[in-house]
């Protein structure tokens, strides 16, 4: 019968599109079914993205489609409209936030896939969007938009539950069975829900947001055993409700092709963060939480072929999200002395080298040495700071 997208619900403060979708189903008429659920996260440098910057859609099927919109209408006004205008200002938070501007859009067709790889790509804006059956509010319209339009051809889950009312305006802290969780990282279906290296969790939220969990998954069945097992536990609080949505996380739907090119020089800035200079013109940005992108990208040296992936940002540098060395240049030595095993020193500009040791002279040469890069293949950044949409070098 027709597709309901809905974004840009959420603030720091509050508020969870997801949750705002959660209630909405649970209060349609029972003569609508419910399929298809979908959370897509868009482009990750949007300027008036939400916390998240993951918009929803489903679809509906039934018979009355003017009593369906009267109904959404409704729900519109009462429901939906009043989150506009939520603006937390935190001065811990990375960057200028909007205040929410909720849209919410009704298509009897899927619109065209073009503008879900448009939203997912780049910053759009909202007269570059076709335009709904019906659609409801501002800003929010593009994100759900593209949730709609998102042809899900690669694709994984996400089963999410929601705190009931009384424990998010509690302000308790979240309770989750540990050992539950510690214990999906044996579950080969379902990933990243905990960082090994930091023993972080992952699967649930920080601050004042309905989401208890969420489990990230392979498939549909893996999403909800996992959701289920968590929430069976004695020891996990309750919850209002859980439901798995199709995603396009871990798709890397957001990157274009792979690149090579050969290093001009590296510069090491604070942190350790490090900028790539390379022959093509273009400068790689390989910052500090990246890991071992940053690690490999402070031995490089110029001269070395490296392969990468990455958005490009404002200032035009690629913020890696992928990084290899296809071929390391030789480091250049001076020879030993073949008596004394030391090293030979040059005597100066386009003069001879000579032994520091018993003093003979030798032709000035340079030996090239093999320089082995530290990892062989890809790497990407630790779990806990890889985007949402960035798949896993080992699914590769
Ligand atoms: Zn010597």
């Amino acid at each position: 019968m027709g597709w309901l997208g809905l974004d840009d619900t959420d603030h720091i403060g509050g508020g969870c599109t997801t949750d705002a979708l959660f209630e909405l189903i649970q209060n349609l008429p029972k003569q609508y079914v419910v399929s298809s659920q979908r959370l897509v996260r868009l482009y990750p440098f949007a300027k008036q993205r939400t916390r998240g910057n993951a918009a929803v859609a489903i679809k509906i099927e039934g018979d009355d489609y003017t009593e369906l919109l009267a109904h959404l209408d409704k729900w519109w006004n009462e429901k939906i409209e009043p989150l506009k205008g939520n603006l937390t200002e935190s001065e811990n938070y990375p960057r200028t936030q909007s205040p929410t501007d909720p849209g919410m859009v009704w298509f009897e067709l899927q619109p065209n896939e073009d503008t879900y790889w448009s939203c997912v790509r780049n910053e759009i804006s909202i007269n570059d969007i076709p335009n709904a059956d019906k659609s409801w509010g501002g800003h929010g319209i593009i994100g759900a938009t593209a949730a709609v339009s998102w042809p899900s051809r690669e694709f994984t889950f996400e089963a999410i539950s929601w705190r009931t009312n009384d424990s998010v305006n509690s302000g308790n802290s979240r309770v989750v069975d540990l050992d539950r969780i510690a214990t999906l990282d044996n579950d080969p279906d379902t990933f990243m829900s905990r960082d090994l290296r930091s023993n972080s969790i992952l699967i649930s939220p920080r601050g004042n947001c309905p989401v208890l969990f969420g489990v990230r998954a392979k498939t549909e069945l893996a999403a909800s055993r996992a959701a289920q097992y968590l929430l069976d536990s004695p020891i996990t609080e309750s919850v209002k409700g859980y439901m798995v949505f199709q995603t396009n996380q871990a798709t890397d739907d957001h990157l274009g092709h792979d690149s090579s090119a050969i290093v001009d020089h590296i510069l090491v800035k604070q942190r350790g963060t490090v900028k790539i200079s390379c022959n093509n013109d273009v400068d790689l940005m390989a910052f500090a939480e990246s890991g071992d992108i940053k690690n490999l990208a402070q031995w490089l040296e110029e001269g070395d072929e490296i392969e990468y992936n990455g958005l490009v940002s404002m200032d035009k540098t690629i913020h890696l999200e992928r990084l290899r060395v296809l071929s390391s240049a030789p480091k250049k030595v001076r020879p030993k002395c073949s008596k004394c095993n030391v090293t030979l020193k040059s005597m100066g500009r386009n003069q001879d080298l000579r032994c520091p040791k018993c003093k003979t002279r030798s032709p000035s040469l340079w030996e090239e040495v093999n320089r082995i890069p530290p990892f062989s293949d890809w790497v990407q950044p630790p779990s806990d700071s890889m985007r949402h949409l960035s798949k896993p070098i080992d699914w590769k």
